[in-house]
């Protein structure tokens, strides 16, 4: 990027299920923050945000690439703790409105499950919130001192979104992943839209793709 700052925060998931990244872009104007971890990453979280000068006043905005409880489950806390604003597609909104990441998927799951997923990523009462307001296709984030637009990628789940920045920089959410190498996400929810959503990042200028997990990457070297 040539004005902005891309931070990549490494957070460690619990249960052995890997990593989770979160992205910290600084601007000329104060901070945008996409996705927050899952709760157990909170103190190391805040920490890294201090660390690079990014204090409570500082954090404009907060991005959530979709709703699943690994990249939204810091989200009310850091809005009250950083005084930002938060955003979202609408499409996802409920899974963080009542801690179900099942409610914009077709896959139909089970109570039981469903009550299981959000207990083991510590998604309670507190960690349930509404965003201050919903981005979609085609939004621009210049307003926030992010010169990138909203893409709209349903696949993983219904209100999926990607952030493409002017640079060529693509913030994929978990669309795409680098966990063994770049590739689909191995979690897809509707597998015929989300290839389909693959298929338009095919058409676009994508320099560096930061995956929700994984190393980022060059657009590139993913061949699938
Ligand atoms: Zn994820």
């Amino acid at each position: 990027m040539v004005k902005e700052k891309i931070k990549t925060l490494c957070l460690t998931m619990p249960f052995k299920l890997g990593s989770v990244n979160c992205y910290l872009i600084e601007t000329g104007s104060g901070y945008i923050l996409i996705d927050t971890g899952c709760k157990n990453n909170r103190a190391e979280l805040v920490r890294e945000l201090e660390d690079a000068g990014c204090k409570p006043g500082d954090l404009r905005l907060i991005l959530l690439t979709h709703g699943d409880f690994d990249h939204t489950s810091n989200a009310a806390y850091l809005r009250e703790k950083f005084g930002a604003k938060l955003a979202m597609h609408a499409e996802d909104s409920l899974l963080l409105e009542r801690g179900d990441m099942f409610l914009s998927r077709q896959r139909k799951v089970n109570f039981l499950v469903r009550k299981l997923t959000s207990i083991l990523f510590g998604f309670g009462k507190a960690e349930r919130c509404q965003p201050d307001f919903y981005v979609g296709e085609g939004d621009d984030l210049s307003g926030y001192g992010f010169e990138a637009r909203v893409l709209h990628l349903p696949g993983h789940s219904k209100g999926s979104i990607g952030l493409l920045a002017a640079d060529g920089s693509l913030f994929s959410g978990d669309l795409l992943e680098n966990r063994d190498k770049p590739d689909i996400t191995s979690l897809m929810d509707d597998m015929e839209t989300g290839k389909a959503s693959v298929e338009r990042l095919r058409m676009m200028e994508i320099d560096r793709v930061y995956p929700g997990h994984g190393e980022p990457f060059p657009m590139e070297s993913f061949a699938v």
